[in-house]
């Protein structure tokens, strides 16, 4: 596995990658549903990439950037073991050299559940995607599910702007009890984890009344907003029943839809989602 941190090295070095390469980028501090998407993109792939970056342009202000958990050297032993060729582990300096100034936008799709609450936060996660696949140049790239707005906010850029990849988006990976992975658990005091598994039972709550013939979201919103306030440790940002292509709410579900919210358990804010398509 070699490890890369210069865009000068991954290009020299991407001329003798083996075709299909599978990329996968993460702000690292990994768990189980990282290494999904890496093995995803290991059986599926000739070469895998791997990119690191705690990536400052997608946090806000008063964001957790400076908290952001990381540790560079245990995620590198995992990557070895998921057999990873390359990961690449760009400073703030190489991805964003002093004078930088050029970005990507995407309209509509950003403007609704994370990027009402977040501003700003979609023009960093695309312009780094953007920047990564120039310089990678991947077959393909894995997004995790469990963040359902940008998997589909980077389908959108990379139709419209012509890009020469596909996008996989990969189930997300719960724990035992159903709680999302996400690197922000570490957040959580034990109360609060305890509490959090709340954000999984609003959204099995929702799957049932659909499965059950529910079609009016407003209903579903209303149930799940009304299980979210019994847990006292929560603050709703959100509860949304959208359609699943464009994030528009929605009145009745008649298509496929996407269950999602972003709730703060103390001062931990986390999301998570289901899709309420096809077979039930
Ligand atoms: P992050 O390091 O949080 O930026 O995540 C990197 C990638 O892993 C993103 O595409 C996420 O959607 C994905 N991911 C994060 N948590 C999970 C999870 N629990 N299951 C599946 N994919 C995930």
């Amino acid at each position: 596995m070699q490890v890369v941190k210069t865009v000068t090295e991954m290009r020299k070095l991407r001329r003798q990658l083996n075709e299909p390469v599978g990329f996968v980028p993460t702000m690292g501090y990994f768990h189980e549903g990282h290494l999904s998407l890496v093995r995803q993109a290991r059986k599926e792939n000739s070469t895998v990439v791997v990119s690191i970056f705690v990536n400052p342009t997608q946090f806000g202000p008063g964001e957790d950037f400076q908290d952001y958990p990381r540790d560079l050297e245990r995620d590198l032993e995992l990557l070895e073991r998921e057999k990873v060729d390359i990961v690449f582990v760009p400073s703030e300096e190489e991805m964003y050299p002093s004078g930088f100034s050029s970005w990507i936008d995407v309209e509509g799709v950003t403007e609704r559940l994370e990027g009402a609450s977040r501003l700003e936060h979609f023009r960093g996660v695309i312009t780094v995607c953007a920047k990564l696949f120039n310089i990678i140049q991947p077959t393909r790239a894995y997004f995790g599910q469990k963040d359902a707005q940008q998997a589909v906010v980077i389908k959108k850029m990379v139709a419209d702007l012509s890009m020469n990849l596909e996008i996989t988006v990969v189930s997300t990976i719960r724990e035992s009890d159903g709680l999302a992975m996400s690197s922000r658990n570490t957040y959580l005091n034990p109360e609060e984890r305890q509490a959090a598994i709340v954000l999984f039972r609003a959204l099995s709550l929702a799957r049932e009344l659909w499965q059950g013939g529910e079609k009016d979201a407003d209903k579903i919103r209303h149930e799940m907003t009304s299980l979210i306030q019994k847990e006292p440790l929560a603050r709703i940002d959100y509860v949304s029943i959208a359609d699943a292509n464009t994030l528009e709410e929605l009145k009745a579900i008649n298509r496929p839809a996407l269950a999602s919210l972003a709730v703060r358990i103390g001062k931990t804010r986390l999301i998570d989602n289901v899709l309420l398509k096809g077979g039930k």
